[in-house]
């Protein structure tokens, strides 16, 4: 029987539980990581960012290949799919990811202990028949997919986002339960592959929380890539059979039944928190209305354990988990330890890709906040247009007085990568003008940004 002691104990090798380890472990702490799945990575490396990446990159070459050769003067048959081979390049692509973490682990001396955790009490880690001491927990145990009353997930016909990442072959149609980020990720993936896609969505709008007019955009571009929309429809229940399923809905405006008929259902309607096994009822831990561990900058309500990442309050996100992982760390090691909730970008994926930071338009709004925008489309930039991908635009919202940057929005080529400057530039203060006045490399869709800016000021030459 193992009775090792430690400093910090990780529960959970996802993108919160594996960032805090490395970290805690190059702070000079003694630190493990108790991992039950065969590879660490968690939801976001094995089951979730990282595959479903892989999957929107090789469907966007065949939507390429398809939409784009000829009029670069490409000529020949467009390229087939071969399922199996796309899995398997899927499955590689995570399989270098969640071993480079290893490597990581045996570079910064992580002990990973493989199995699942409990916590018999404070300072203690029981994993198997095996028991560790330790100064500091940190629960990093992340989520798992929620469904509905009514819709019960198989994995093979009604499945989540972890059986839409490795279907058997490619459905003829699919319908798509909830018109979030995994709804319109995965949509995009199958449309492109030549599946009929319908997202059924509870809401008015798709992407909750997200500025609307980046809403409207959205969902204009996607309905001209081929995905159906049904909105205000509220998902009633799935009858599934061996090979197809139906999906029952009623529409919130009046009340009427409909239903659409499908090979797969993909349930997208969120995540819970994942704490099952882990004991922490008896540890009187504070939870939640949402089932979430209560805590406060990390530190939970029970001295010495730490919550971070999906398991605890805020976005589900992995990199929002992995600066709480740092956080944690360094308060652990007696530093200052800090997230600035207020700029943690906001990515989908899809073509062109979405990205948000800050305050939306209605947020400002209901604050009595005075703002203004500055909004340049992305038809105004060369090197967009030389892509194909012209459409979409920067918003800028800064407050009207000060010029201070308050949120960005983007629709457009590259919009994950780009949503970076603004976040830096809110990270330290600055204002509109700050953006507009720094010297931005011709051609880039970066430019789109600057102009952006412009407009909140004299306003965009490109315009
Ligand atoms: P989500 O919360 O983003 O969206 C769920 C949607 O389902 C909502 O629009 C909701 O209104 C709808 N819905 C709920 N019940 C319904 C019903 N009965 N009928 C019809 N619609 C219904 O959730 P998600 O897309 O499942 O993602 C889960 C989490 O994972 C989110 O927190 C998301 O941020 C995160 N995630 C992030 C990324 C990324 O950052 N790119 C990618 C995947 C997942």
């Amino acid at each position: 029987m193992a009775q090792e002691k430690y400093d910090v104990i990780v529960i959970g090798g996802g993108p919160g539980g594996y960032v805090a380890a490395i970290r805690c472990a190059q702070l000079g702490l003694k630190t493990a990581c108790v991992e039950g799945r065969e590879t660490l990575g968690g939801t976001c490396l094995n089951v979730g960012c990282i595959p479903s990446k892989a999957l929107l990159h090789a469907s966007h070459q065949l939507h390429e290949a398809e939409h784009n050769f000829a009029a670069m003067g490409l000529k020949g048959k467009a390229p087939s799919v071969d399922w199996k081979q796309m899995l398997a390049y899927k499955d590689d692509v995570v399989g270098q990811n969640t071993k480079g973490i290893e490597f990581l682990f045996k570079k910064n001396k992580v002990d990973w202990i493989k199995g699942w955790a409990s916590i018999p009490a404070a300072g203690e880690v029981k994993v198997g028949t095996d028991y560790y001491y330790t100064k500091n927990i940190v629960l990093a145990s992340g989520s798992e997919p929620a469904s509905i009353p009514g819709v019960e997930i198989d994995e093979k016909v009604v499945v989540s986002s972890t059986g839409a990442l490795s279907l058997a072959k490619v459905p003829r149609s699919m319908v798509v339960i909830g018109a979030g980020v995994i709804g319109l990720e995965m949509g995009s993936v199958y449309a492109r592959l030549g599946t009929r896609v319908t997202v059924v969505e509870f809401l008015d709008h798709i992407t909750p929380g997200m500025d609307a007019e980046v809403q409207k955009g959205l969902q204009r571009i996607l309905k001209k890539q081929g995905l159906t929309f049904v909105l205000g429809a509220a998902v009633q229940s799935v009858d599934a059979k061996k090979t197809k399923a139906t999906v029952h809905y009623k529409l919130r405006k009046d009340e009427s039944e409909a239903s659409v008929d499908a090979d797969v259902v993909l349930v997208a309607t969120g995540r819970k928190p994942f704490t099952e096994g882990l004991g922490l009822d008896a540890l009187g831990l504070e939870m939640t209305k949402r089932g979430q561990v209560a805590s406060k900058n990390g530190q939970t309500s029970v001295p010495g354990i730490w919550a971070i990442g999906d398991v605890t309050e805020g976005p589900m996100l992995a990199h929002k988990a992995e600066d709480e992982g740092m956080m944690v760390a360094e308060k652990i090691a007696g530093q200052a330890g800090h997230v600035n909730y207020d700029v943690i970008p906001g990515v989908i994926y899809t073509t062109p890709e979405v990205a948000s930071v800050g305050k939306t338009e209605a947020e400002l709004k209901e604050a009595g906040t005075a703002y203004k925008v500055g909004k340049f489309s992305f038809m105004g930039n060369g090197r967009a247009k030389a892509v194909f991908q012209g459409e979409g635009f920067v918003k800028i919202l800064a407050d009207k007085q000060t010029d201070r940057i308050l949120g960005v929005h983007i629709i457009g080529p590259a919009a994950g990568e780009l949503i970076h400057e603004a976040c830096v530039a809110m990270e330290f203060g600055a204002a509109a003008e700050d953006l507009a006045r720094t010297c931005h490399a011709h051609p880039t869709f970066s430019e789109a940004v600057r102009e952006a800016a412009l407009a909140c000021g004299d306003g965009a030459i490109h315009a």
